[in-house]
């Protein structure tokens, strides 16, 4: 039998639900897509009715949505309003139509015999880390593997500007994940940024792994932490893309190499990366 791993076509949206301020959660009705896609990976966005914007958009897999027998139908992404294809999402309604392909990336690895996961989420970065703590926390299987626990316990560290966007902190409440919060402003949890509520935290164990996604800046003030710190690190970069296959290298970031460095395309060679194998001075 022929085993497919990619999908692309057109698909219908199932939901468009807001979850802060400008910023939704967009169900994409595909059974194919939702089966194959794990934690980290992502899909590539388009309109089928429309050249502009011409180029696909990335977005991280949320999570996928199971019916009641646990096979999965759908897949969630979590959107932030900012430019000329998320105001486009901002306006689907069930029915209306979306061309994708995918998934794309890597996975997140395996983190057996973790003791605290550390997710780092900044802004719309939270949108990974659903799916990862349910994969880590053995409460669901992604791409056809069955749930397996991987880690002791699953921490989010999720900071925000301001207090209104925040978006699904419940749903990793619900979870039994230790939620801790910071906003710049101070509107919730600890006022500052995320590194200021890593650094108050107990010090990482041996064992303990951080996994960070959101602007660049911050993914660099966490990488200088946990380096500082030795704690072993993975960021998820966003950066933009064109093809999401690999072919444009309109993604890539400096790493190193025996010789030196090189770049390294997020799509295909990433989007989940180790902190010491990025060059951040060349950034
Ligand atoms: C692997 C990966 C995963 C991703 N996951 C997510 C995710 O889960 N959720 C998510 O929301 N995004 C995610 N992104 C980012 C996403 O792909 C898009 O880049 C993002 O949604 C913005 O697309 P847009 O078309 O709305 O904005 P664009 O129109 O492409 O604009 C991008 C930025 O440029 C600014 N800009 C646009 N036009 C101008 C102008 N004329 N002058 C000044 N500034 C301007 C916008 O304000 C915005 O900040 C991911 C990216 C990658 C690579």
């Amino acid at each position: 039998m022929k085993t497919t791993r990619f999908f692309h076509g057109t698909v219908s949206i199932l939901e468009n639900v807001k979850l802060a301020r400008a910023t939704y959660r967009l169900r994409l009705a595909s059974a194919e897509l939702a089966g194959l896609i794990a934690p980290g990976q992502f899909l590539m966005l388009r309109f089928p009715d429309r050249w502009d914007p011409l180029l696909g958009r990335a977005f991280a897999m949320m999570d996928t949505v199971r019916d009641e027998t646990g096979q999965p139908h759908a897949v969630d992404i979590g959107y932030f309003v900012v430019g000329k294809m998320t105001r486009l999402l901002e306006r689907l309604r069930p029915g209306d139509q979306l061309s994708v392909w995918g998934p794309l990336g890597k996975p997140f690895p395996r983190y057996d015999g973790v003791g605290d996961l550390v997710l780092i989420g900044g802004g719309i970065g939270h949108t990974p880390f659903l799916a990862l703590a349910q994969r880590a926390l053995g409460l669901v299987g992604y791409a056809g593997q069955p749930a397996r626990r991987e880690c002791d316990r699953v921490v989010l560290v999720y900071g925000t500007r301001t207090a209104d966007l925040l978006a699904g902190v419940t749903d990793f409440e619900r979870l039994g994940v230790a939620v801790h919060i910071s906003t710049e402003d101070g509107s919730a949890g600890r006022a500052g940024r995320v590194t200021d509520v890593l650094a108050e935290l107990p010090r990482p164990q041996r064992g303990d792994y951080w996994v960070a996604c959101g602007p660049m800046p911050m993914l660099r003030a966490v990488a200088q932490l946990a380096q500082s710190w030795q704690v072993p690190c993975h960021v998820a970069l966003e950066s933009p893309m064109a093809c999401g296959t690999g072919i444009c290298y309109s993604c890539v970031v400096p790493t190193r190499t025996l010789e030196g460095w090189d770049y390294s395309r997020v799509c295909v060679d990433g989007p989940v990366l180790d902190v010491c194998q990025i060059v951040w001075d060349k950034i």
